[in-house]
């Protein structure tokens, strides 16, 4: 069932710039603040990507302030997932991948070669649109990654268990099942189980590619609350087709669309905090798919 959630372009609501909460407009100052002040946990320069011959993206300019939501938005086919999956080198796996330009993780390039690629997906986690968890036990999906890097001791991964689970808002639910199948746990607790994967390796940044859009409303607040919580510690960046989902989450918005229908290049259009592209945004483009005139 479609719901306003999912789609959020109603008649009600379509044309008009979506409303922001209270809260939110008084955040601007701070999201202002933060791409001029706070140190930038990624910085992409110049950044493009090809497939083969086909240029995916072309020339994308953006700084990741730590800890805070960015969300990524745009029309389909834009390079919303190909950009996200570039910052933790994701796109290795697909073949035919080149790349210029520069994308820095604390002032490290990510793109040098001598890069240890599984430093950075261990530092740069992942999670995916639709919840993919190990079809094992729930203790033991979380201490996957740990159990990678060479961790044994019980009491450490017991400790590491109860420490992710509980970041994931998770562990009051399954505390007492943790021998159960990780399967058997409804859609949205897998994702939370999903999340606590990706954090039992302590990551730094965390990169979320629509995470609740196979979940339903309830479920999908939980995973929004979670993300204003995880991002005391972490850096987040969402790509999501939802764009009230991004007004209500997000700190920033970077708004994507291909160049033209010839060559389908994804360029960033407007980039700035989520109160702005929303209800002031500089260019006709970002106000047309914001309010829902095309996209
Ligand atoms: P979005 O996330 O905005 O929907 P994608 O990043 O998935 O966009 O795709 C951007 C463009 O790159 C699209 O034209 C898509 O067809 C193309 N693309 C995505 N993945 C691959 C791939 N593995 N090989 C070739 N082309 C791809």
């Amino acid at each position: 069932m479609l719901t306003d959630l999912d789609n959020p372009m109603t008649d009600e609501n379509k044309k008009q710039p979506l409303m922001m909460p209270l809260a939110m407009a008084q955040s601007v100052t701070e999201a202002t603040e933060s791409t001029t002040q706070s140190q930038n946990k990624i910085e992409i320069k110049d950044f493009t990507l090809y497939y083969g011959k086909f240029k995916a993206l072309g020339n994308i300019n953006l700084s990741i302030p730590t800890n805070k939501i960015t969300a990524i938005i745009g029309p389909s086919g834009c390079g919303k997932s190909t950009l996200l999956r570039s910052l933790n080198r994701m796109n290795d796996l697909v073949p035919n991948v080149r790349t210029e330009g520069q994308i820095l993780l604390d002032d490290e390039d990510l793109y040098v070669s001598g890069v240890d690629v599984v430093d950075i997906r261990r530092r740069v986690g992942m999670v995916f649109q639709r919840p993919n968890p190990f079809p094992k036990s729930i203790y033991d999906n979380v201490t996957y990654g740990p159990h990678l890097y060479g961790i044994r001791r019980k009491y450490e991964l017991d400790e590491m268990v109860e420490n992710a689970l509980r970041q994931a808002a998770l562990w009051d639910e399954v505390k007492d099942k943790l021998h159960q199948s990780g399967m058997a746990l409804s859609g949205g607790q897998q994702q939370r189980l999903c999340i606590a994967r990706a954090l039992a390796v302590e990551p730094e940044v965390i990169l979320m590619d629509e995470p609740a859009s196979a979940l339903d409303p309830v479920a999908t607040l939980k995973i929004e609350e979670l993300m204003q919580s995880l991002k005391e510690t972490y850096t987040i960046i969402i790509v999501t087709h939802n764009m009230q989902q991004a007004a209500r989450v997000s700190d920033l918005t970077a708004f994507m669309m291909i160049d033209n229908p010839q060559n389908r290049t994804g360029k960033l259009v407007e980039y700035g905090p989520t109160i702005q592209i929303f209800t002031n945004p500089k260019l006709q483009q970002t106000e047309d798919y914001v309010t829902g005139r095309f996209g």
